[in-house]
C-alpha cells in the first residue's frame, strides 16, 4: 500500500525523522486558513500517489495566504498522470541549500534491506544511477545483525558527505529510517529530497512510503490510512467484496483461480488475438457466492464484451464454481457471452451442471486455448 506524502511524513515524525510542520487542505479556503495558521511562506503540494509532482505543476511556493489559495485552486483541478488531485498538503516553506537523496528498500535478491544515499538529490534516482553510478552509495543491512552505526558511517562517507554536522544528523536519520522501515513493515521509504537548509539543518522534504500489504494486519493505524477514493470505482467495489481485481484495457473479462493461471490466461487471450479487459482472481476459494461477486465486478466494466472463466480446480471445486455462475445468472441479468473451461476437481460435475441448466449465453470449451479463441471471437 502506497501512502501519501503527508501520511509518510506523519510516520517519519513518529519515528523521529525531522519534517516541516504542515496542514491538510481540500479546498482553496482551507489552504488559505492553513497558510495563515502556519504563518510566513508556505509550499502548496498536491497529494497524489505518484511522483514527479513538481515537474507536473503540483508543487508551488506561496508568500501569502491569498497566494496559497490561488495555487490551491489551480492544483486542485490538476490531473497528474491520471491521478486527480483532491487533497493538498500545505507546509511551512523551507530554504534549501542542498538536496540529497536517501532511501531504504527491500532487496529481494540479497534478502536484506538496502539503503541508498547520494548528494545528487531532487531528481529521479534512476537518472543518478544511470549518469553517475559512483555518486550513489549503497549499504545492505543484515536483518539478523540489525542496524550498526559503523555501517551507516560507511554509507555517509561513501556518498561523499564531508560536513561533520551533516554527517551527525544524517547518521541519526539513517538509523531512524531503518527503524521506520522495519517498524512499519515497509517495502520502500524514500526521502527525495533530503535537504540541508542554509542554517545546516537536515530534514525530509518529501516522502514516498510503501507498506507491505501482507503486514497491514499488524498496523491498524496504517491500514486506516488507505484512501478508498483513490481507487477506480470497480476496484473499490471488488475490494469491498474481497475480490482481487485488476483493470486492463481490452474487451475480454477474465476470471481465474490463482495468480499463475490468471497470468497465463492473459497470454493465451493475446495468443488468440484478443485483449483482456480486466482480471479477477478467485484465489483458492471460489465458492458460489465468491463467483457471483466476481462476475458482478467484471460485468460492471463497460468495456467487457465477453467473459472467460478459466478454472483449474485443486481446493476449488468446479461444481461450486458452476453453481456460482448459475447463481449469478439468476441474480442479475448478465447478457455477455460467458465461456467456461474447467479442469481438475469435479470438472465433469461442473460441466454437467452448466449443460443441464444451459443458459443461452454460456459456452463450455474443453481446453484453455479453445476457450480463449471462443472468448475472443465472441468479443469481436
Ligand atoms: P516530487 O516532485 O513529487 O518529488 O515532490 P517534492 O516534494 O520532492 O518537491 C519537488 C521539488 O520542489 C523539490 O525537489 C524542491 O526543489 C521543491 N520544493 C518542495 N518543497 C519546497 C520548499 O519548502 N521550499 C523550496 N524552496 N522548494 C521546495
Ligand atoms: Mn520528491
Amino acid at each position: 500500500m502506497d501512502l501519501y506524502e503527508y501520511q509518510g511524513k506523519e510516520l517519519f515524525r513518529r519515528f523521529g525523522i525531522p519534517v516541516s510542520e504542515g496542514r491538510l487542505a481540500t479546498s482553496a479556503d482551507e489552504a488559505r486558513a492553513a497558510a495563515k495558521e502556519l504563518g510566513g511562506p508556505v509550499v502548496v503540494k498536491a497529494q497524489v500517489l505518484t511522483g514527479g509532482r513538481g515537474k507536473a505543476g503540483g508543487i508551488k511556493l506561496a508568500d501569502s495566504p491569498e497566494e496559497a489559495a490561488q495555487h490551491a485552486e489551480a492544483i486542485l483541478s490538476l490531473d497528474i498522470r491520471g491521478h486527480v488531485v483532491r487533497k493538498l498538503w500545505i507546509e511551512k516553506a523551507s530554504e534549501i541549500a542542498k538536496e540529497y537523496y536517501l532511501s531504504a528498500t527491500f532487496d529481494r535478491g540479497e534478502k536484506k534491506a538496502l539503503f541508498m544515499l547520494t548528494k545528487e538529490g531532487g531528481i529521479d534516482i534512476e537518472e543518478v544511477a544511470a549518469r553517475r553510478p559512483d555518486a550513489l552509495a549503497r549499504l545492505h543491512v543484515d536483518p539478523l545483525e540489525g542496524f550498526q552505526h559503523y555501517q551507516a558511517r560507511r554509507l555517509i562517507y561513501g556518498a561523499g558527505i564531508d560536513d561533520r554536522d551533516e554527517q551527525k544528523q544524517i547518521l541519526t536519520i539513517v538509523e531512524r529510517l531503518y527503524e521506520a522501515f522495519v517498524g512499519a513493515d515497509a517495502m520502500l521509504c524514500e526521502i527525495n529530497p533530503l535537504i540541508v537548509t542554509p542554517g545546516g539543518e537536515v530534514k525530509a522534504l518529501d516522502s514516498k512510503f510503501t507498506v507491505d500489504d501482507n503486514a497491514l494486519y499488524k498496523h491498524p493505524h496504517i491500514a486506516e490510512m488507505r484512501d478508498l477514493e483513490a481507487y477506480p470505482p470497480e476496484e473499490r467495489a471488488a475490494r469491498a467484496k474481497g475480490v482481487t481485481y485488476v483493470k486492463l484495457d481490452g474487451e475480454v473479462g477474465i476470471l481465474g483461480n490463482g495468480a499463475g493461471l490468471v497470468m497465463s490466461t492473459l497470454d493465451v487471450i493475446a495468443l488468440a488475438g484478443g485483449r483482456p479487459a480486466n482480471f479477477c482472481d478467485l484465489g483458492g476459494g471460489g465458492d458460489a457466492q465468491g463467483v457471483a461477486d466476481a462476475l458482478e465486478v467484471i460485468t460492471a466494466d463497460p468495456q467487457v464484451r465477453s467473459i472467460l472463466f478459466n478454472i483449474f480446480a485443486g481446493i476449488t471445486r468446479c461444481d461450486e464454481v458452476a453453481r456460482g455462475i448459475l447463481q449469478a445468472l439468476g441474480q442479475t441479468k448478465i447478457e455477455h457471452p460467458i465461456v467456461v473451461r474447467f479442469d481438475g476437481t469435479n470438472a465433469e460435475e461442473g460441466r454437467d451442471l452448466l449443460t443441464q441448466a444451459a443458459p443461452p449465453n454460456l459456452y463450455v470449451e474443453p481446453t484453455m486455448l479453445d476457450a480463449a479463441r471462443r472468448a475472443v471471437e465472441l468479443a469481436a
